[in-house]
């Protein structure tokens, strides 16, 4: 089975100016694409892991072929996380969120914190555990909770590539505004889906 680039929800202008057009042509059109690219270069002559889904090639390989898998699910979900349109975040959610955070704010506080201090390149997540518990997670490089059993939800890419056109160094004006676009909707549908 032959990966695929995943189309994305919006145009690529969608989402500017939080996120500009020339930031998702390299991003999107580039960095994601090579991802999906390497990938099927590395599983041309595997037989067995052709056959993988993204999921299990995070669960079950290493290397090369782990590495752009990750990478490929990675910033689908990234993708999906966003949208141009107002999104309002379901009660069940919010009010998990209330529980496991004390409040909105605090999550969204603890949230930025995890992105701002994450050393290098990596990707922070909030993710639900077998219980239903929610956690902030920091992960380096293509890493992906679901390797300890942790569904992700929510992810937002702190790697250079993700802000360095439209931010520089600039970081947290990066998470400022991505915060504005997170597609709560997305998000709220995936925590239902997870916790059956
Ligand atoms: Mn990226």
């Amino acid at each position: 089975m032959e990966h695929k680039l995943m189309e994305l929800p919006y145009d690529l202008g969608a989402l500017a100016p939080n996120i500009s057009k020339e930031t998702l042509e390299y991003h999107y059109g580039k960095h994601h694409a090579t991802y999906v690219k390497k990938l099927n270069g590395l599983l041309e002559n595997d037989r067995e892991k052709a056959n993988y889904t993204l999921e299990d090639i995070i669960t079950k390989c290493e290397g090369g072929i782990f590495n752009n898998g990750a990478q490929v699910y990675n910033h689908d979900l990234y993708w999906n996380c966003l949208t141009p349109n107002p999104s309002k975040i379901s009660t069940a959610l919010e009010s998990a969120i209330g529980k496991d955070f004390e409040s909105f704010e605090q999550f969204k506080e603890k949230f930025t914190e995890a992105c701002t201090t994450l050393f290098g390149s990596g990707w922070v997540w909030l993710t639900v555990d077998s219980s239903g518990k929610l956690a902030i997670e920091k992960t380096s490089n293509a890493d992906n909770p679901l390797r300890e059993g942790r569904h992700p939800i929510l992810v937002c890419d702190v790697w250079e590539h993700a802000f360095y056109i439209d931010y520089r160094n600039a970081k947290p004006e990066y998470l400022a505004k991505w915060w504005e676009i997170v597609n709560w909707e997305f998000v709220s549908d995936r925590f239902e889906s997870v916790k059956k």
